[in-house]
C-alpha cells in the first residue's frame, strides 16, 4: 500500500467518503486521492513524496501559487496579532475599499467566510429587496449548496426545478427556475411568462463549474436588459471568475454591470473568505441597515483578510492578468497542438487564467454539449498525466487554472507530458 492509499482507507472511517468536500475522493475519475503535505509556487508534494505541476490551485483562489511569500507573512504577522476578534477591524475597510476600486458595479461589500455564503445571502437579498420568491439559475452552474441553488431543472422547458440533493425541500425548489446557459431566448420566455415574480437572476458570467463554458456576448446582454425590464437583481457569481479572468473580473472583461456579486476563492487568497456586494440602494437592504438578516461569527476574519488583501494588492500590478492569460493561452495552444499532432480528438481553451480541457471535436457552448464529451477518454487522460507528475482536477467537468507562477518549465513539462500520453491515446 502506498502512503496516500493507507490514509484515504484510515480517512474513510472517519470522515464521509475520506474527504471534507466531495469531488476531492476521485468518485468520477476512480483511483485513490492524494493526500497533499506541501505547496510551493506551482508545485505540490503528496504523502508518498511525489511532486506535481499543480493546474486545480486549490480549485482556484491560488493565483500567486502555493505558499506566496508575501501572502504567507501577511497571515503570519496578523495571527501574532490574534485570531479573530468578532469586533470591526481596520483591514477590513482596507479589503472593502479596494474590491469596491477594482470593481466598479460595488457600492459596498459585506465580508463572509465562504462562496456558498455570499451566494446565499445574495439571493436572500434580491429577495428581500423586490419582495419576490422566485430566482432564475442556469444548468451546469455551481453557485455552492444552499437549498435554493441545489436544483436541476423540472420536466418541461420552464417548469420551476427539482432538487438536486436529497434534503433539499421540494417547495424550495419550486421556487427555482433552471434555464439553459447560452440561450438568450429561453431567458426572454421565462420573463415573458414570470417576469412579475422573479426576483433574481444568478450566473457564472464565465461557467467554471462544468468543466469551461465561455459566455457568449447576447446571452449577458440579455440578461442585463430583461433583469431591468422586469425590475429583477443580477447577480453575478464572480466566486471563481473574480480577479480570475481579469482584474475587473468577469463583468469588467465582457462589460455587463450585474446589481450584485459575489466573490470567494482568490478574494480569500487561500484562506476562507467571500464578500458579496453591489449597488447602494440594494446593500442598504442588509442588517443592521436594513430588514434583510445576514451574520457570521468569524466574517472578517482578520487572517482570511490579511491573504485576501495580500494577494489582491500583488495581482493589481499593470499586466499581471494580460500576462497570465498568454500563459494560459500558450499552455491550451500546446495541448491542442499535441493532441492533433497525435489524432486525438480534443480541444480547450482559455479564458484569462482558467481553462477547459474537451474530449470533444470543439469546445462546448451549452450544458448538453459538454455532456456529449468523452468522459472515458478524460478519465484516462487525468490518471495518465497524474502518472507523470501533472495534477489536473479530478473531473472531466471542471476548470483549470494557471498561477502566475507556473514557469515556462512547467508549461514545455506538461505539454510534453500530454504529448506523450496523447500518443498513448491514439493506440
Ligand atoms: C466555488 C464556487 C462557489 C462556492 O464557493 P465555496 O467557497 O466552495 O462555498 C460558488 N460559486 C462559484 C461560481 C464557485 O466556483
Amino acid at each position: 500500500m502506498t502512503r496516500n492509499e493507507e490514509l484515504f482507507a484510515r480517512a474513510q472511517k472517519t470522515i464521509p467518503g475520506g474527504v471534507n468536500s466531495p469531488v476531492r475522493a476521485f468518485r468520477s475519475v476512480g483511483g485513490t486521492p492524494r493526500f497533499f503535505t506541501r505547496g510551493e509556487g506551482a508545485h505540490v508534494w503528496d504523502a508518498d513524496g511525489r511532486k506535481y505541476i499543480d493546474y486545480v490551485g486549490s480549485w482556484g483562489p491560488l493565483i500567486l501559487g502555493h505558499a506566496d511569500p508575501d501572502v504567507v507573512a501577511a497571515v503570519q504577522q496578523a495571527a501574532a496579532r490574534g485570531l479573530s476578534f468578532g469586533a470591526p477591524t481596520e483591514a477590513e475597510i482596507e479589503l472593502a475599499e479596494l474590491l469596491v476600486e477594482l470593481v466598479p458595479s460595488l457600492d459596498m461589500v459585506r465580508l463572509v467566510s465562504s462562496g456558498t455564503e455570499a451566494t446565499m445571502s445574495a439571493i436572500r437579498l434580491a429577495r428581500g429587496f423586490t419582495g419576490r420568491d422566485k430566482i432564475i439559475k442556469f444548468e451546469g452552474c455551481y453557485h455552492g449548496h444552499a437549498d435554493s441553488l441545489l436544483v436541476k431543472a423540472g420536466s418541461g422547458a420552464l417548469t420551476f426545478g427539482n432538487p438536486s440533493s436529497d434534503g433539499v425541500p421540494a417547495d424550495v425548489a419550486r421556487e427555482t427556475l433552471v434555464l439553459d446557459y447560452n440561450a438568450p431566448h429561453a431567458l426572454a420566455r421565462a420573463f415573458h411568462e414570470h417576469g412579475r415574480d422573479i426576483a433574481c437572476v444568478i450566473v457564472e458570467p464565465v461557467a467554471g463549474n462544468m468543466n469551461l463554458v465561455a459566455p457568449r456576448q447576447d446571452f449577458l446582454e440579455a440578461m442585463r436588459k430583461l433583469c431591468d425590464q422586469h425590475g429583477a437583481v443580477l447577480i453575478f457569481d464572480e466566486v471563481m471568475t473574480g480577479f480570475r479572468v481579469g482584474l475587473g473580473s468577469a463583468q469588467g472583461l465582457y462589460g455587463i454591470k450585474p446589481d450584485l456579486s459575489t466573490f470567494g476563492k482568490i478574494v480569500g487568497g487561500g484562506m476562507p473568505l467571500g464578500a458579496f456586494g453591489g449597488r447602494r440602494d440594494i446593500m442598504g437592504k442588509v442588517a443592521p441597515l436594513g430588514p434583510v438578516y445576514q451574520a457570521g461569527t468569524l466574517s472578517g476574519n482578520p487572517l482570511s483578510v490579511a491573504a485576501g488583501l495580500a494577494t489582491l494588492r500583488k495581482i493589481r500590478v499593470p499586466g499581471f492578468h494580460e500576462a497570465l492569460a498568454a500563459k494560459t493561452r500558450a499552455l491550451v495552444d500546446g495541448l491542442q497542438q499535441a493532441a492533433r499532432h497525435r489524432g486525438v480528438t480534443f480541444a480547450a481553451q482559455a479564458v484569462g487564467g482558467m481553462f477547459g480541457l474537451y474530449f470533444a471535436p470543439q469546445a462546448p457552448t451549452t450544458y448538453a454539449e459538454v455532456m456529449t464529451a468523452d468522459k472515458e477518454a478524460f478519465n484516462r487522460f487525468f490518471h495518465a498525466m497524474l502518472d507523470q507528475g501533472v495534477y489536473l482536477a479530478p473531473s472531466a467537468f471542471e476548470a483549470g487554472f494557471v498561477s502566475a507562477v507556473h514557469g515556462d518549465a512547467d508549461l514545455a513539462a506538461t505539454i510534453a507530458a500530454a504529448e506523450a500520453v496523447f500518443a498513448d491515446l491514439a493506440k
